[in-house]
């Protein structure tokens, strides 16, 4: 293949399920060349037809809750018995990228990673959170056009990740431990509350009790809440990848979930909130670029800081002056 396609090639090679092409259409959406943007936006604009026809699942959790392994078995659980064609997006923050792979990322989802109907793609995070969902969001629409239904978002449960996820997906599921105490998981009540779906893995042998037990316990904490508009309260569930007990219940409540905001119109509604949300995103990270690219404004910015600090001016006043600077730098553009 060569080197660098137009398009018309990249469409072409998506919506016929190309997988190489998938790949370096996510690729390419990652890169921060201009001319990389520029090429991805009007692919991203040529696919739209064939987007927005998947169901798209986050799966967050701390790190060894056993995110992948559910996924792994939950994958297979849903092409086997639901003809599914599944795109398992990884996005993890804490980890480094090397060349398209997660560090150590090798042996996760192993057998799901070699099913010609699944496709595994750790997405680069890049410096900031914000720019998860930016991203992610591009690589979802590339896996809607190459087919596949059903795409899982995995983030790790660090705090932010968790509201990037809820601008992004359809429905929320929460991986949590039995017995590891809320403050060691790091799941504060807000990050429950997001959650659609809570799932206690590892329900298996010794830890069944527990497991149990938990589920009681957030439950009875969930129900507090007041349901959301379409009158659904989340769900809490147990699950072990090990033994595959509840990975079908895990599925089942999904789909009561998605039927019930389908059919009370919640789930246009969010997504039409959803692409609100990127337009925002894409906006406000054209200027942070536009700042960072623009050496003088740069520079005027890191004097405006030091001024700020030092109490010499005062932040809205310089705010506005950047503005003014910024308008005119485009202007002469
Ligand atoms: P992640 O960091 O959240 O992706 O977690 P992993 O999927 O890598 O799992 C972390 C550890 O928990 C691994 O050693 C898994 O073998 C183990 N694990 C995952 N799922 C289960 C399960 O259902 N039951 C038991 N007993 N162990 C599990």
């Amino acid at each position: 293949m060569k080197a660098r396609l137009n398009s018309d090639e990249y469409v072409a090679g998506l919506i016929t399920g190309n997988r190489v092409i998938l790949a370096k259409a996510i690729t390419l959406a990652e890169s921060k060349l201009p001319e990389d943007q520029e090429l991805i936006e009007e692919v991203l604009e040529k696919i739209l037809p064939y987007t927005g026809n998947s169901l798209r699942i986050g799966i967050t959790g701390i790190p060894g809750v056993g995110k992948s392994t559910f996924i792994e078995v939950f994958g297979k659980y849903l092409i086997q018995n639901h003809h599914k064609k599944i795109a398992v997006l990884t996005v993890d923050p804490s980890s480094r990228l090397t060349q398209g792979s997660i560090l150590g990322d090798k042996t996760r989802m192993e057998e799901l990673s070699k099913n010609p109907l699944a496709f595994i793609r750790p997405s680069a995070s890049g410096e900031a959170l914000g720019g998860i969902t930016h991203k992610t969001r591009e690589a979802i629409l590339l896996c809607e056009a190459a087919g596949f239904d059903l795409i899982l978002i995995e983030t790790v449960g660090i705090g932010q990740s968790e509201t990037a996820v809820k601008n992004t997906a359809d429905v929320f599921l929460l991986l949590m431990l039995a017995g590891a105490g809320d403050e060691l998981q790091g799941i504060k009540k807000g990050i429950m509350e997001m959650a659609d779906v809570l799932a206690i893995t590892k329900a298996d042998g010794d830890n069944s009790k527990r497991a149990t037990e938990a589920q009681a316990d957030y439950q009875h904490a969930l129900h507090l809440l007041r349901p959301d508009e379409s009158g659904w309260r989340p769900k809490v569930l147990t699950c072990s990848a090990l033994s595959g007990t509840g990975i079908e219940e895990i599925w089942n409540t999904i789909s009561d979930y998605i039927k019930l905001q389908h059919k009370t119109g919640l789930l246009q509604q969010k997504r039409q909130q959803q692409e609100i949300h990127w337009l925002h995103e894409c906006f406000n990270n054209l200027i942070k670029t536009k700042l960072s690219d623009d050496k003088q404004l740069s520079i005027l910015f890191q004097n405006s800081e030091y001024r700020v600090r030092n109490r010499e001016l005062s932040a809205p006043h310089a705010a506005r002056f950047i503005l003014k600077e910024f308008i005119a730098t485009l202007k002469a553009d």
